[in-house]
């Protein structure tokens, strides 16, 4: 595992920018799912529960890098997965890696902690995983990003989820580098950010929540961020996905190019990963 993850200079229509690389900090335990998994686990380990049972969709970033991470650090791994039974590349990984994959309807899937009881109140080696990797614990791991960098910040880009990363980022960045300002990227449509974000940090500034850039909701998606994807990969040589970090980077550019952002060369992207959960719309480019 690559760990402090690199950061890196790019160029893209003429603006030079740097990117926390957390995609590289593991092939399959990729990005913020690592940062989120990190003292989880170390808090798993605390309780000797060596059995993680954790959630998610289909085509979850999460469910395989909590699948490899199970097997890289030795826990058995369960995922409890949204929806009927389906076959894809994702799953297989985590197959692969030893999980074992349980579905429920959507319905079932909803009251997450009930479900956990229901199905693990006979095994003390079981140890909770929000969706996402969400909660404080995970929270905590995204505050190490920002821990990592050491060098001038002015802007700092990240997509958000259920917003576990950008508080996470915030709360560093507040202290270390009172100056610069986080732009947050919902990808999706009403997420309650900015409650979460002040029961979190009371004293939360700097940071400004673009609503505009979800593209319809949640992994949805138009040809105009497909053609940007294209563009930027094919120019930069990043990897970036329809459902988080395209999104962020088009929004990145789109307020440089308005110029909604005073721009200088102290922009910060934070790349949370996510390559191989963009299988699941590899489909809806046409090359
Ligand atoms: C899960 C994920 C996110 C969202 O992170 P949150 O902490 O839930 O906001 C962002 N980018 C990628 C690539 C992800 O896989």
């Amino acid at each position: 595992m690559q760990i402090p993850s690199p950061i890196e200079e790019f160029q893209f229509n003429n603006h030079k920018f740097k990117v926390k690389r957390d995609d590289l900090i593991d092939p399959f335990i990729s990005g913020n799912k690592w940062r989120k998994l990190n003292y989880q686990l170390a808090e798993a380990t605390r309780l000797k529960k060596n059995h993680i049972v954790t959630f998610g969709g289909a085509f979850s970033n999460h469910l395989l890098a909590t699948a490899a991470a199970g097997a890289k650090f030795k826990f058995k791994t369960t995922a409890i997965v949204r929806g009927e039974k389906v076959d894809n590349e994702i799953l297989f990984f985590c197959a692969l890696f030893g999980m074992n994959l349980i579905f429920v309807d959507r319905t079932t899937y909803k009251d997450k902690e009930n479900l956990f009881e229901k199905l693990f109140s006979e095994d003390p080696s079981a140890y909770f995983i929000d969706e996402g990797g969400a909660g404080a614990l995970g929270q905590q791991g995204c505050e190490d990003i920002i821990h990592e960098i050491n060098l001038p910040i002015s802007n700092v880009f990240c997509a958000a989820g259920t917003g576990t990363t950008a508080i996470g980022i915030l709360k560093t960045l507040q202290s270390k580098y009172p100056e610069s300002i986080l732009h947050i990227i919902p990808v999706l449509k009403n997420l309650k950010l900015e409650t979460q974000i002040l029961n979190s940090i009371p004293d939360a500034k700097n940071y400004i929540i673009h609503e505009d850039y979800h593209f319809g909701g949640y992994a949805k998606t138009t040809p105009q961020l497909l053609n940007f994807i294209k563009k930027f990969t094919s120019t930069t040589g990043l990897i970036i996905d329809p459902i988080y970090t395209g999104k962020m980077f088009f929004a990145m550019f789109n307020l440089i190019e308005e110029q909604k952002v005073k721009y200088d060369e102290n922009f910060v992207a934070i790349h949370t990963g996510g390559a191989l959960g963009s299988l699941g719309m590899r489909n809806k480019f046409d090359f």
